[in-house]
C-alpha cells in the first residue's frame, strides 16, 4: 500500500494495522503530511501546520507502542494523526479563531480536549480554518482565506468547522475536532460527506475552547465513519473540574453502544423539519433513509417540535448576546493584535476596529443591543423564554422516541460567494441544527448519498441529553447498510 493510501484509512483501520506492526506512526504521519502537501493548496483546510512536532509525537507514539507491547497497553488513538479547529487552545501553537485580532497569540496552555488527545497518544498535525470566532456557515468569514469543499472546489465546505470537515474529507488527517454552537460540526460534516458528532452540552469540557456563546458551545468530532466518531468521543468526553458546566456523570463505552442494530428502536420524524424552500433532493434522501431504517426494524413515527420556527430568531439573539460579552476581552492589551490609537480608549477602538471582521462586528452590535437596558426584556429575556419552550419540545418528543431523524441542512454545498452578502440566507443554513444547541441535546450528521450535482446530503440523527450511545447505534446501523461513507472526492483521482 502506498503512502497516499495510508492517509485514506479510518482511525480504527489504522489503529489495527499499527498494532499489527504493518507500519509505524511515523510512516503514517509522513503519509498524511505528504497528502496535505499534495492537496492543501487547493483545499486550504489548514491555517497552521506543525509537521516537525507531529513527527516527534509520532516517534514518541512508536516508542510507547514498543514499550507497551509487553503489557498489551495501546489505546485506539496511539499514533493517529488528527487536525484541530483553530478555536481550541494548543500550548505553544498559534491559535487565531480565524481572526486578525488573535494574530500572534500563542496559548500558554492546552484545552482539556487537547490534553486528553495527547494523553491518548494522538498526533496533532495542525490547526484548521474556521469562520472568525466560529461565526458562520461556510468558512468565508475567516480573516485568512476560505476553505474549499473537496468534492467541488468551487463550493464551500460549510462552517464554521469547515477546515476540519474538509481535512477529513480530503484525507488530510484521520479525524478532527471541531466546535458546534449552532451546527458548526454537523453542517460542514454534512456538506463534506463525513461524520460529525455534537455531544450533549456539558459532555465534553469547554476549558480552552475559546468562547463564542458559552451556553451553546460544545466541542465535537469529525471522522470518516461512525465507529471513529465513537472512538474520538470516548477520548474527549468526561467531567473536567476546570469547566463548571461539564457534567459529572460517567462516560459510557461508546464502542459497545455501536452494536445491536435498530430492531425496536423508536425513530421520530419531525413534522416541522420538512419545510418549503428546502432542496427537494434533500427531503427525498432523508425520507428514503427513514424507510431504510424501518426496513431494518426501526419503529418510525411522526413527532412534533412545535416551536421550531422560533429557533432561528432565538439563536440569533442569544448567541450574539453571549458573544458580545465574551468578545469584550479582546482589547489590544491582553492578547494578539494591538493597534496603537494614542490613548487607552482609542487603542481599544483602533484594535477592535481593525481586528474584527464584519460578521463579528455585526454580532457584537446585535448582542449589545439585545442586552441593553431598554431592550433586554423585549429581546434577550423573551428569547430565553422561547428557548425553554424549544427545550420542552425535545423533552416531550424524546418521551415518545429514542432518536429523531432530519436533514442536517436544507441544501447541499453552495458556491463560494453565493450567500456571502446575504447574512439571512447564510443563517438559514443552520435551521435544522441550532435547536439542539438551544436544547442542549446531542446529534450527529452522516453521509446520506448525493444530489444530482454529485454533492453530499447530510442525514442528522438527534438524540436526547446524554443520548450519544443511541445516536451512534442508529447512525452505525444506517452506515452499515449503505456505502456513502466509503466514497472519495474526485480530488483523489486527480492527485494520487
Ligand atoms: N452558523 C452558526 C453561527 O454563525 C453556527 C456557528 C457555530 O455552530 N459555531 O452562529
Amino acid at each position: 500500500m502506498t503512502r497516499n493510501h495510508l492517509s485514506e484509512l479510518t482511525i480504527h483501520e489504522a489503529g489495527e494495522r499499527l498494532a499489527a506492526g504493518e507500519f509505524t506512526a511515523v510512516e503514517l504521519t509522513e503519509a498524511v503530511i505528504d497528502r496535505i502537501v499534495a492537496v492543501d493548496n487547493d483545499v486550504k483546510a489548514y491555517l497552521t501546520l506543525t509537521p516537525e512536532k507531529a513527527l516527534a509525537q509520532a516517534a514518541a507514539a512508536d516508542r510507547a507502542r514498543r514499550a507497551g507491547r509487553a503489557d498489551g497497553e495501546s489505546g485506539p488513538l496511539l499514533g493517529i494523526p488528527l487536525a484541530i479547529k483553530d478555536v481550541l487552545c494548543t500550548k505553544g501553537i498559534p491559535t487565531t479563531c480565524g481572526s486578525r485580532i488573535l494574530e500572534g497569540f500563542i496559548p500558554p496552555y492546552d484545552a482539556t480536549v487537547i490534553v486528553r488527545l495527547k494523553e491518548a497518544g494522538a498526533i496533532l498535525l495542525g490547526k484548521t480554518n474556521t469562520d472568525e470566532f466560529a461565526m458562520g456557515s461556510s468558512t468565508e468569514n475567516s480573516a485568512y482565506f476560505t476553505t474549499h469543499n473537496p468534492w467541488d472546489l468551487t463550493r464551500v465546505p460549510g462552517g464554521s468547522s469547515g477546515g476540519s470537515a474538509a481535512a477529513v474529507a480530503a484525507d488530510e488527517c484521520l479525524g478532527a475536532l471541531g466546535t458546534d454552537t449552532g451546527g458548526s460540526v454537523r453542517q460542514p460534516a454534512g456538506l463534506c460527506g463525513v461524520v460529525g458528532l455534537k455531544p450533549t452540552y456539558g459532555r465534553v469540557s469547554r476549558y480552552g475552547l475559546i468562547a463564542y456563546a458559552s451556553s451553546l458551545d460544545q466541542a465535537g468530532v469529525l471522522t470518516k465513519d461512525v465507529k471513529d466518531a465513537a472512538i474520538l468521543l470516548q477520548a474527549i468526553a468526561g467531567h473536567d473540574p476546570c469547566d463548571s458546566t461539564s457534567m459529572d456523570v460517567e462516560t459510557p463505552d461508546y464502542l459497545t453502544a455501536l452494536d445491536g442494530g435498530v430492531g425496536g428502536v423508536r425513530v421520530g420524524v419531525p413534522r416541522e423539519y420538512f419545510v418549503d424552500g428546502m432542496q427537494p433532493e434533500v427531503e427525498a434522501a432523508v425520507r428514503a433513509a427513514v424507510d431504510l431504517l424501518a426496513g431494518l426494524g426501526a419503529e418510525v413515527r411522526e413527532v412534533s417540535l412545535p416551536h421550531t420556527e422560533y429557533a432561528l430568531p432565538v439563536y440569533y439573539l442569544i448567541a450574539p448576546a453571549e458573544a458580545s460579552a465574551n468578545l469584550a476581552r479582546y482589547d489590544g492589551v491582553r492578547y494578539g493584535l494591538r493597534v496603537d490609537g494614542g490613548g487607552l480608549i482609542d487603542t481599544y477602538k483602533a484594535t477592535r476596529g481593525e481586528g474584527f471582521g464584519p460578521e463579528v462586528k455585526r454580532r457584537i452590535m446585535l448582542g449589545t443591543y439585545a442586552l441593553s437596558a431598554g431592550y433586554y426584556d423585549a429581546y434577550y429575556l423573551k428569547a430565553q423564554k422561547a428557548r425553554t419552550l424549544i427545550r420542552g419540545d425535545f423533552d416531550r418528543a424524546f418521551e415518545q422516541v429514542d432518536v429523531i431523524l432530519a436533514p442536517t441542512s436544507p441544501t447541499t454545498a453552495f458556491r463560494i460567494g453565493e450567500k456571502a452578502d446575504d447574512p439571512l440566507q447564510m443563517y438559514l443554513m443552520d435551521i435544522f441544527t441550532l435547536s439542539m444547541n438551544l436544547a442542549g441535546t446531542c446529534g450527529l450528521s452522516l453521509p446520506r448519498g448525493f444530489d444530482g450535482a454529485g454533492l453530499h446530503i447530510g442525514l442528522q440523527v438527534m438524540g436526547p441529553a446524554v443520548g450519544e450511545g443511541q445516536v451512534l447505534r442508529v447512525a452505525h446501523a444506517y452506515e452499515q447498510a449503505t456505502d456513502w461513507h466509503t466514497q472519495k472526492p474526485p480530488l483523489h483521482e486527480e492527485r494520487v
